[in-house]
């Protein structure tokens, strides 16, 4: 029952994109098409036409990540899971997004566990899993020029704990309850799909996600993924 629990909510999601998401791409489609018009005119400057090239650039970047990120929820579910250890991936996410980090100017910080600890999950969406928290977290420390982020992996009984620390913006409690819902971002350039895809993960993994925050303070986020043996 909880599966199809979830199966439902999973395809409810889906169909909630699939309506908007037309809508998402239209946007950009619009302004490539009203710069590409412009660009047509000669007798307009080379300083012009350059700055109209990029901004297509930037807008049909935008559309690629929505419907890369779209796909990713879309996509059926291969669940192929495997045995992973958790701790050698975590290590392995912080060399993929350490350059992103550097370019925010924001410190990562991970604390190291000398244990093993063993999950069930499917190593791709694992992965993402794990991305789009971090990646939250550092562009979250762009407000100032000390931005931490720090990630302690730690066992509890049965779970694997990983707790991703900010100290970035931060947020309100009305935020914190709209987290992982379709669509809900406060970044001029996000798409508020990562964490939707993130929860629904956690979630189907039978673990959970706890936020702690506080506005202009920085967010904790604790995540729990049953071990296995
Ligand atoms: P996006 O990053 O594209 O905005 P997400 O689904 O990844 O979409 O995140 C949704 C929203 O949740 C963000 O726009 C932000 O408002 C909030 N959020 C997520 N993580 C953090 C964080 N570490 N600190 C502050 N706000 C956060
Ligand atoms: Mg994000």
């Amino acid at each position: 029952l909880y599966l199809r629990y979830l199966q439902s909510e999973k395809s409810e999601t889906i169909a909630h994109v699939a309506a908007s998401l037309a809508h998402e791409v239209r946007n950009p489609l619009t302004a490539v098409m009203g710069f590409l018009k412009l660009l047509k005119d000669d007798s307009i400057t080379r300083e012009k036409s350059q700055k109209y090239i990029e901004i297509c650039l930037e807008e049909i970047k935008r559309t690629e990540v929505i419907l890369s990120e779209y796909l990713s929820i879309a996509k059926p579910n291969h669940s192929m899971v495997e045995k992973i250890e958790l701790v050698q991936q975590i290590y392995s996410i912080v060399d993929i997004i350490t350059p992103y980090a550097n370019m925010n100017n924001v410190t990562l910080e991970i604390h190291p566990l000398e244990d093993k600890l063993y999950v069930s999950a499917n190593p791709t969406e694992i992965k993402q899993l794990f991305i789009n928290f971090i990646k939250n977290a550092i562009e979250a420390c762009t407000v100032h020029s000390t931005g931490i982020v720090s990630i302690r992996i730690e066992r509890q009984s049965q779970f694997a704990k990983i707790i991703i620390i900010d100290n970035g913006v931060g947020m309100s409690s009305e935020q914190m309850d709209r987290l992982g819902s379709i669509y809900f971002s406060t970044k001029s350039k996000g798409t508020g799909l990562g964490l939707t895809l993130s929860y629904q993960l956690i979630r189907s993994m039978n673990g959970d996600v706890n936020v702690r925050s506080k506005s202009g303070e920085g967010t904790e986020f604790i995540l729990s993924i049953p071990l296995t043996d």
